[in-house]
């Protein structure tokens, strides 16, 4: 029997609440954080700081809401501009966790920008349905906009809320993405303060629940977690990403490609190109690569830049 029908409104309660008020004692000071940030600030927190530490985002994060600060102000911003920004202090969070898609993710941040203006009148729609609907917008995404910026009482689930719900209330240490997992965890809402229990969530998973390391002694729910009291089992999935080895990947000569295409105001010519990378075949694929994923094009007389 699936140990989640153990659960009794009485555990409900007994972990909502340390929930809370851990969080308000404990959170960190996370810029988005601040009362008066806008919808447009949290979902462009929401995007950047997908897969990457939030401590890097945070000030680049403040650059970009001081430079376009609105859903107008970006996508009237020319894409090239906006690969720039991105790519230059973006570089040593890429290098450093190898995450995966940024140039892309700027791309449909853009989009999206777009989306908002034309469809939205420049404001960020509160609704998931319609958060979801506008480009680059994930189910995850939506749903942090919609509690976070709106304070609307929906479910939010990342990887640290997942584990942590794994832990505490199944008893694993931890478990895959689920179609049920929204619901169990939207079963699991407060009436009152559902939003501040969603970050909670979040930032215990981010800071003491975390994948190796639970710090369960200075948990506000270990007298009530499953898997604590079951002795902490192993886990039954290995939760380990596959490293992905930058150098000497096609990404890497991306990546060199790129920095040639943003510190030049002109157009390259490919003898430019040609020289950042000795392996033709694989300077070939990834110049192909970036043009077939938009973030780089080919002037009528040959050479190459940053979409505009
Ligand atoms: S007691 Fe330990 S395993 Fe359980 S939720 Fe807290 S940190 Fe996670």
């Amino acid at each position: 029997m699936p140990i989640i029908l153990a659960l009794t409104v009485s555990t409900e309660h007994e972990i909502q609440r340390p929930i809370i008020d851990w969080y308000r004692a404990n959170a960190r000071p996370l810029p988005w954080r601040a009362p008066g940030t806008t919808p447009w600030g949290v979902l462009l927190s929401e995007v950047m700081s997908h897969q990457t530490q939030v401590e890097r985002v945070a000030p680049i994060w403040q650059d970009w809401v001081r430079r376009w600060p609105t859903p107008q102000a970006f996508a009237q911003e020319r894409i090239d501009e906006i690969l720039r920004a991105w790519e230059e202090r973006i570089d040593e969070i890429l290098r450093a966790w190898g995450s995966l898609g940024y140039p892309r993710r700027a791309l449909r941040l853009h989009e999206c920008s777009r989306a908002i203006v034309e469809q939205h009148g420049g404001e960020v729609p509160a609704d998931v349905d319609a958060l979801l609907a506008l480009p680059g917008i994930g189910d995850y995404t939506a749903r942090a906009v919609a509690c976070f910026a709106f304070g609307q009482n929906v479910a939010v689930v990342d990887t640290n809320v997942r584990r942590v719900y794994a832990r505490a209330i199944l008893g694993r240490a931890n478990m895959k993405p689920r179609k049920a997992e929204l619901a169990d965890v939207a079963g699991f809402l407060p009436a009152t303060d559902g939003p501040t229990f969603s970050v909670g969530l979040m930032e215990l998973g981010a800071l003491i629940c975390t994948s190796r390391a639970p710090q369960c002694h200075a948990c506000p729910i270990a007298a009530h977690c499953a898997w604590l009291a079951a002795g902490r089992p192993a886990p039954l999935i290995d939760e380990t990403l596959p490293r992905q080895t930058f150098q000497r990947t096609d990404r890497q000569v991306r990546g060199k490609i790129m920095k040639l295409l943003r510190e030049s105001p002109e157009p390259v010519p490919q003898a430019d190109i040609d020289v950042v990378w000795p392996d033709d075949a694989q300077r070939a694929r990834a110049l192909f690569s970036l043009i077939e994923d938009g973030l780089a094009e080919q002037t009528p007389d040959g050479r190459f830049r940053l979409p505009r």
